[in-house]
């Protein structure tokens, strides 16, 4: 619940913020070293960090990342962000058009197969995730029932001269997290206005049921499974260092009396099998749902062993969160493929409203393939490497290419088949906020900032009905700008809540 007391999903087509001219976007309220003196942000700071542990927004720390004896602060912003409600509302409504996106191309395997053809050539991990694809396509789909959490991300882009817009940074299909730790935030941002003395301030901040509402998701899907003695499977890595995150909603699955488990891919291999009807077993638990907190980064297949575990989930009756055709359909290569003419309407023919909501938030992507088109864009991309981002095929913060260093890989794969491994995409501006930035052992000092909004996406799919489609929150992230790359995970953004305008 809100601060003003009613859902997230209600509530936000409707909310009336006052409108600020684009000069006043910067800072919403004074966060400004002349106006706040060093001794309020102090003050403010050791407020926030004890109402940050007292609200569980946790991490475990790079020093001793298996074991939760000591931990911390996940880190977050001192304050609130500014976010033009527009825009916020924008990526809301836009989210059940993507949810319905992806869940109909990853139906459509043809599709899959002709925009991943060259990827797959030159790209081995992709190749990998793809076989196991092709092996499940060949046995028969096992498990009508699909369960998608996904999250887009967004920056607002501020070109020069233009007005600020939402544009989408990637769609995460797999392994989406945060939501545990993003609900808690807001609580903290209040509880700062409040002892900073503005308590109006403090009664607009945003509220976020984005854990309750992907519990929901997977609690529905749990029941639609039909065995009450069968268990929410919580795959993860070998070093959970943002366990808290998953913690969050282990115990939300667990207060509505779901057993949950969880195990990394080598102890699937290790002690799981299927049964005749392709039950999903191990440890003595029939498992209900799969769902990937790993899986999405080629490390994450440290051995032979844990591909072959995926390949026993995916051939499974388990319900997969998410399946392998749903992973592929968030790589970056069909996100490319998705701005081309024509693929859009394909897919959404019953809605051209919902491909204009879908079509205003792309920014151009280009395939560097081999070819005229491919040669055209790099040659543009040399001559104004300013103006792009070279994407590999991975996941999890920190592999894009920028700058003189994306000119310099440009050239360097110009003329062999590594070209296919990668896709250039137009370099988003977003408008500049400033805020502190609160991290374990790092000086508290005012930053200019950049916001990446996160929208869930939660759907179920039963055979050709979908169930379920919602968006039950949001995830805001905010980085230095001295950063162009990486995520909370990567030790770069900080946990964030939106401050409208
Ligand atoms: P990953 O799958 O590794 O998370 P993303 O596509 O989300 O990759 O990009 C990671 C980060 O790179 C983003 O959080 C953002 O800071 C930056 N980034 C990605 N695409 C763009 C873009 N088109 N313009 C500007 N920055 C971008
Ligand atoms: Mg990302």
């Amino acid at each position: 619940m809100s601060a003003s007391g009613s859902p997230v999903n209600s509530r936000l087509p409707s909310l009336t913020l006052p409108k600020k001219s684009e000069s006043e976007l910067l800072i919403p309220f004074a966060v400004d070293d002349v106006l706040l003196n060093s001794s309020l942000i102090q003050h403010l700071t050791v407020a926030a960090k004890d109402a940050a542990l007292l609200q569980g927004i946790l991490m475990r720390t790079k020093e001793d990342p298996a074991s939760s004896e000591t931990i911390c602060y996940a880190p977050f912003s001192l304050f609130p962000s500014p976010v033009p409600t527009k825009l916020f509302t924008q990526a809301f409504e836009v989210q059940q058009d993507f949810n319905v996106l992806v869940d109909k191309i990853s139906m459509d395997s043809e599709f899959l197969r002709r925009a991943l053809a060259s990827t797959i050539e030159a790209d081995e991990f992709t190749a990998r995730l793809f076989d196991i694809y092709n092996q499940v396509l060949q046995e028969g789909i096992t498990q009508p029932i699909t369960l998608g959490i996904n999250r887009s991300d967004y920056m607002f882009d501020k070109q020069r001269g233009q007005a600020v817009t939402l544009k989408q940074i990637e769609i995460n299909t797999i392994a989406a997290s945060f939501a545990g730790l993003a609900d808690k935030v807001p609580e903290v941002h209040r509880h700062v206005m409040n002892v900073w003395g503005k308590p109006q301030e403090a009664a607009k901040i945003q509220s976020n049921e984005a854990a309750k509402g992907i519990c929901k998701g997977i609690a529905k899907a749990w029941q639609l499974y039909g065995s009450s003695e069968a268990v929410v499977l919580f795959l993860v890595e070998r070093v959970p260092m943002n366990i808290f995150d998953q913690r969050c909603l282990e115990m939300e699955l667990w207060n509505r009396n779901i057993r949950v488990i969880r195990r990394q891919l080598m102890e699937i291999y290790e002690r799981g099998s299927l049964d005749e009807e392709k039950r999903l077993h191990i440890d003595g638990y029939e498992v209900a749902i799969a769902y990937f907190r790993t899986g999405y980064s080629p490390d994450d297949y440290h051995s032979e062993e844990c591909w072959l575990a995926r390949l026993m989930i995916e051939r499974s009756l388990a319900i997969k969160c998410p399946d392998i055709a749903t992973h592929l359909v968030g790589t970056k290569k069909i996100q490319q493929e998705l701005v081309r003419a024509g693929v859009l309407e394909s897919y959404l023919s019953e809605s051209p409203e919902a491909i204009e909501r879908i079509r205003a938030t792309f920014v151009g992507l280009y395939s560097i393939d081999k070819g005229r088109e491919g040669d055209e864009i790099i040659a543009k991309a040399l001559e104004d490497p300013e103006s792009y981002v070279l994407k590999p095929q991975r996941e999890g913060g920190g592999n894009n290419i920028f700058s003189e260093e994306l000119k310099q890989v440009l050239l360097s794969i110009k003329d062999g088949s590594k070209r296919s491994t990668y896709i250039l995409m137009d370099r988003i501006r977003p408008q500049a906020v400033k805020n502190y930035l609160l991290r374990s052992g790092a000086a508290v000092k005012l930053k200019e900032c950049i916001v990446e909004l996160g929208m869930f996406g939660v759907y179920i799919r039963n055979c050709n009905k979908m169930v379920m489609n919602v968006c039950p929150g949001y995830l805001l992230r905010t980085k230095s700008t001295e950063f162009a790359d990486g995520g909370v995970a990567a030790g770069v953004a900080v946990l964030d809540t939106p401050y409208f305008i």
